[in-house]
């Protein structure tokens, strides 16, 4: 595993630092106001905040909303955000009209130890997605110390990730990145036996990377949502109208294949909640979908196959949703299997997408050991890919040493 420095092996009184965070939130329409939708990374992010404050330190975040795509667009400002932010944080929040040049850069200078910046959309500039090198300068500028609490942004070499950790000496990872690390490294390379991976959501093409990644170390593969459509159609069974990507079929009948060789129990849906179209409530339980329906969760049957592999794990890892679970009557199967990943005695473990919602949903996210928050970056992560945000962040094994040495 790379060595990292912890924010807590800086010394941050009176220093300005630069803090990347995920406040790419959704957000939402209220009474003609935009407001943040849902605040879960704007709250992941909290304790390193709060502990810059603690300790003295100027706090600058810096983050990403949306895709403005290089333009100042205001349906992506940040200020929501720092609305939402204040009131969580019981305490003012500074709001900077742009991220680099003369504003931010005088603000900078005025902060007070336990202040709080929180600077613009680093996306209304090109230069934060292409990586370039005098924008990245800028926003080093704005700090004394650069931390990366982002850990959801971890794989996209942009500007506020990689290229500023080029111009600002004094590097570490913040509190969120230190517990995703804790949990995600012993997870890929080590988890404890049996290790129960349950995969679901639509878009296979991104998770079949982690599937063939984790085929030596799993006991039992469970599939479900529109991922297991190209599985039964590898087997040559009816998927009828269900969201299928066809080309990732030949994939799914060498994955069969090499779990078999393996001994892994792969267990497949063996019945379906099944109806004409994607918000057509006339629903119904088959075992085998009819030619013009369409697969939208699964069954009850399926359900108490994946519970039997569920209670005898000692590690789940959980990504994507089982069936449409943002309709209430599509949303059975999720839930029953969000519920039984909670009663069970395993070290239990979500991320990577939508799954996080999924089981804030169902009602039992206080009895997960560990929700990722990033989404594709968890994903590359697990699949042993090397995160460049990460990587810009390595320190030696010497450097190490002497931090340890200060330490004692
Ligand atoms: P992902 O981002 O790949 O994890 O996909 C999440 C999405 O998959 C959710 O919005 C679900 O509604 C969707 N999903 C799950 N099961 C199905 C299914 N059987 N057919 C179509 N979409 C599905």
């Amino acid at each position: 595993m790379p060595f990292y420095k912890n924010i807590q092996d800086l010394h941050i009184a009176e220093k300005r630092i630069l803090l990347r965070v995920d406040f790419n939130v959704p957000l939402k329409e209220e009474n003609g106001k935009r407001v943040v939708g849902d605040a879960n990374r704007i709250e992941a992010s909290l304790d390193t905040i709060r502990y810059i404050v603690e300790q003295g330190g100027k706090v600058i975040l810096a983050s990403h909303l949306g895709r403005p795509d290089g333009h100042v667009n205001p349906k992506y400002s940040l200020e929501p955000v720092g609305v939402k932010l204040s009131a969580l944080l019981n305490k003012d929040v500074i709001l900077s009209e742009d991220c680099v040049g003369d504003g931010p850069r005088a603000l900078s200078q005025t902060l007070k130890g336990g202040d709080v910046l929180l600077l613009e959309n680093v996306r209304f500039h090109a230069g934060e997605e292409s990586n370039n090198a005098k924008f990245a300068a800028q926003l080093a500028e704005l700090g004394d110390i650069f931390v990366n609490d982002a850990f959801g942004t971890m794989h996209r070499a942009h500007a506020s990730t990689v290229g500023i950790t080029h111009w600002i000496e004094e590097k570490a990872i913040g509190l969120l990145v230190q517990k995703e690390l804790q949990f995600l490294e012993p997870l890929r390379t080590h988890p404890r036996r049996p290790f129960v991976l349950i995969m679901g959501g639509a878009k296979i093409s991104d998770k079949m990377g982690i599937i063939e990644h984790f085929l030596p170390k799993i006991d039992s593969l469970l599939i479900g949502g529109a991922m297991a459509y190209a599985f039964l159609k590898a087997q040559g069974l009816e998927v009828g109208k269900s969201k299928c990507e066809d080309a990732q079929v030949g994939l799914a009948e060498r994955l069969i294949k090499s779990a078999a060789a393996r001994n892994i129990k792969l267990r497949l849906p063996i019945d379906h909640v099944v109806s004409k179209a994607f918000d057509d409530p006339n629903v119904e339980i088959v075992a085998d979908i009819p030619a013009d329906k369409m697969g939208l969760d699964i069954g009850p049957n399926t359900i108490e196959l994946f519970k039997g592999s569920i209670e005898t794990a000692e590690t789940i890892f959980w990504n994507g949703p089982l069936g449409v679970f943002e309709k209430p009557y599509l949303a059975e199967g999720t839930f029953s299997v969000a519920r039984a990943i909670a009663d069970s005695k395993a070290l239990k473990t979500a991320g990577g997408g939508d799954v996080a919602a999924a089981v804030a949903e169902s009602g039992v996210e206080d009895r997960f050991d560990f929700i990722s928050t990033g989404g594709g970056a968890t994903l590359e992560y697990l699949e042993g890919k090397n995160l460049p945000g990460l990587q810009a962040l390595e320190i030696s094994k010497r450097e190490r040493q002497r931090e340890w040495e200060q330490e004692e």
